[in-house]
This record gives structure tokens, sequence and C-alpha cells, in this order.
């Protein structure tokens, strides 16, 4: 097991037997050894530095169905709400105002908001803040569309794989295909944004092969940004009577991420923190470099509802700055109000190759 931490550490890579051993023999001592080396790694590429982007949920519509989710499109008691263009620059300038100089604007996979539209606001945040930040999540798009918006500004997209588990991920996701998936998100690299991937810890019928698969398939794709989370059913999902994620196994699926693939921002979530309140310090010290305060307003924060009892739900913009400045600090780490890049970007558009 000491052999195979080492192999991790120092050639970022182990085969799938190998994953699937570490993971059902690790020990609480080579646990702790895990956390450490994930952080040295980190810590090697961004030093003490967590990255803060202000998190803009912008429309809670949704024409996916996914089994986890309490946005999902069959859900009728979700509230929906769409924010509008005004309000989305309304929200940028606040965390502008805050020092913030990185936005992910989030949504369900909302087609209200066309090409034309997404554009059209992109390009109005890229003339308010030219050297600022801009994250697009907002799902399962075509090439033509990715294409448009990178051309508009947008210099990032999140589009987690979920799972890589072809059969997993077929059975959560009714009506949506796992090559597609991974056609997105191949494309968004081909296009030249900075990627984000990542997956779900805890989902009914996920194993160690499972969990294996997506540390292989992040290695392969190396994603700039890597999102971890676990899972927490939502009672009004066909899931709501499943077991759910935790934070142990969660902390150690990132650190192993981090060791996969070392040069990769990543976000201690805020279902870490809804599942204990030291949650995204936990993260902070499994490798994750990243924080993502919400900007969205109070009225609908509440009704952007992935899971139940999500934190910061009641937070004004600037108690959340303070709050999460507080707990970096606390965690041991300095925050960092930049544009937050990968390591490796150029500034030019492009990745180094
Ligand atoms: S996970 Fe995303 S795509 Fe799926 S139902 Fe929820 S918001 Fe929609």
């Amino acid at each position: 097991m000491e052999a195979l931490l080492d192999k991790l550490y120092e050639r970022n890579e182990l085969d799938k037997e190998e994953i699937v051993y570490f993971l059902q023999h690790l020990t609480t001592e080579l646990k702790t050894r895990l956390f450490d080396l994930a952080v040295k790694t980190r810590k090697r590429h961004y030093a003490e530095s967590v990255y803060v982007r202000g998190l803009i949920e912008f429309s809670s519509f949704c024409i996916q169905d996914c089994l986890y989710c309490g946005l999902r499109r069959s859900n009728a008691s979700a509230e929906r709400y769409r924010l509008t263009e005004e309000e989305i620059l309304e929200c940028a300038e606040a965390g502008y105002s805050l020092g913030y100089r990185s936005f992910v604007l989030q949504s369900g996979e909302d087609f209200y908001f066309t090409e034309a539209r997404l554009v059209r606001l992109v390009k109005r945040l890229k003339l308010r803040f030219p050297e600022e930040a801009i994250t697009l999540s907002i799902g399962e798009r075509s090439e033509a569309f990715y294409r448009a918006l990178f051309d508009a500004g947008t210099d990032r997209y999140l589009l987690r794989h979920e799972t890589a588990s072809r059969s997993l991920y077929q059975s959560l996701h009714p009506g949506m295909s796992f090559d597609n998936r991974v056609n997105c998100l191949r494309t968004l690299k081909d296009i030249g944004y900075q990627v984000g991937a990542g997956f779900m810890v805890g989902l009914p019928g996920q194993t160690c092969e499972h969990l294996a698969e997506d540390l292989l398939f992040l290695k392969e794709l190396q994603p700039e940004m890597i999102g971890i989370g676990p899972f927490i059913p939502h009672s009004a999902t066909p899931l709501k009577d499943a077991r759910g994620g935790t934070v142990e196994d969660t902390l150690v699926m990132i650190a192993m991420a981090r060791l996969f693939i070392p040069e990769a921002l990543m976000p201690a979530t805020t279902a870490m923190g809804t599942l204990d309140p030291a949650g995204r310090e936990l993260a902070l010290g499994a490798g994750c470099n990243v924080m993502m305060p919400i900007l969205s307003p109070l009225s609908v924060r509440r009704k952007y509802a992935l899971y139940e009892n999500k934190i910061c739900m009641g937070d004004e913009a600037a108690i959340c700055r303070s709050c999460i400045e507080m707990r970096i600090a606390a965690a041991g780490y300095r925050i960092e109000l930049g544009r937050g890049d990968h390591c490796s970007f150029t500034g030019t558009g492009k990745l180094k190759q």
C-alpha cells in the first residue's frame, strides 16, 4: 500500500486494479499520508493560494431529468426562476466591488438562454470586466454554440462528467448520452476553453471500480478544473431514500485526483460544507485550492436547490466574502482574488502545448 501511494505521488499514475486495491485497503494512517501528499503537490503548483470565483446561479429551469437532482424537470415542487441580463450584471458588479475577478455563471439546461442571448450577455460582461475571467456552466450544447460563446469572450466552461462509468451514467441520466457528454468535454478542450470536469462520490450503485474509472477518465482528459462532491439525496427525486456520499470518501477522491492531475484547480464544494460545517476546510486539507462564494440574489438562492439544506442561503455577498476569507485563513491558506487561471494558461486564450 505504501508503495502504491509512493508511485501515485511520484509518477501521478496507477492502473485500474491498483486504484481499486488502494481504495479497498486504505487505512486511517495511509489516508493521513494521502492528504499530506495531496497538499504538498497542490502547494508545489499553487503555493498557499486559494482562488475565489463568484458564483451566479442565473436560472433554475432545466430540460433534463437527472435522477439525483432537485432541478430535474419532473420535480414539480421546484420553484423556477430566471435572472434578467441586468440582474446578472448587477450580481457581477456586486462581486467586483468585493474584489472578485472571476465569475461563474451557472444554470440548469435552460434553452430560453439561446446562443444569441448568451453571446450578448457575455459580451456585455466582457465590456464591463475586460480583465476578469468568465466561466459558463450551463450543460450540453452544440459545438457551434460553444465556439460562439468562446469567441464572445468566455474563458472557461464547467461540465462535470458526473460518472465515467457508461452504465452508471445511463442509469442516472434518462434521455442523455454518455458519449455526448464526453464529446462535449473534448469539444470544449479543442476550442480552447479552460475546462472543468468532475464527479459525485457515493452514488447509488457506485463501486471502487467506477471511482477508478473516474480518476482514469480525468487523467486522460486533463481538465484544467476538477469538481468532486458527495452525492446528497434530494427528497423530491427518485433517489430520495439513497444513502448518499460521505465527506470522508469524497476527501479520499479529492486527494487522489490531486495526485493524478497535480496542476488542476479544484473547488472545495458547497456540498462538502453542507454535509459538514468544516467540510470545505477539510477539502482544502485534501488538495483543493478554489472556493466559490454565491453571488446570486438572496431572493432566489433557495430555489437553486440541486440538493437540500445547502449552506450560505441567507448570507449577503459581503458576509460570504468575509466568511470565506476567514475559513481560508483558518485552514492555513491565503485568499487570492485574481482571475485564478490554470498554472499553464498563457493568457493568450490558449493553453501551452
Ligand atoms: S444535474 Fe444539471 S442537467 Fe441534470 S437535472 Fe440537475 S440542473 Fe439539470
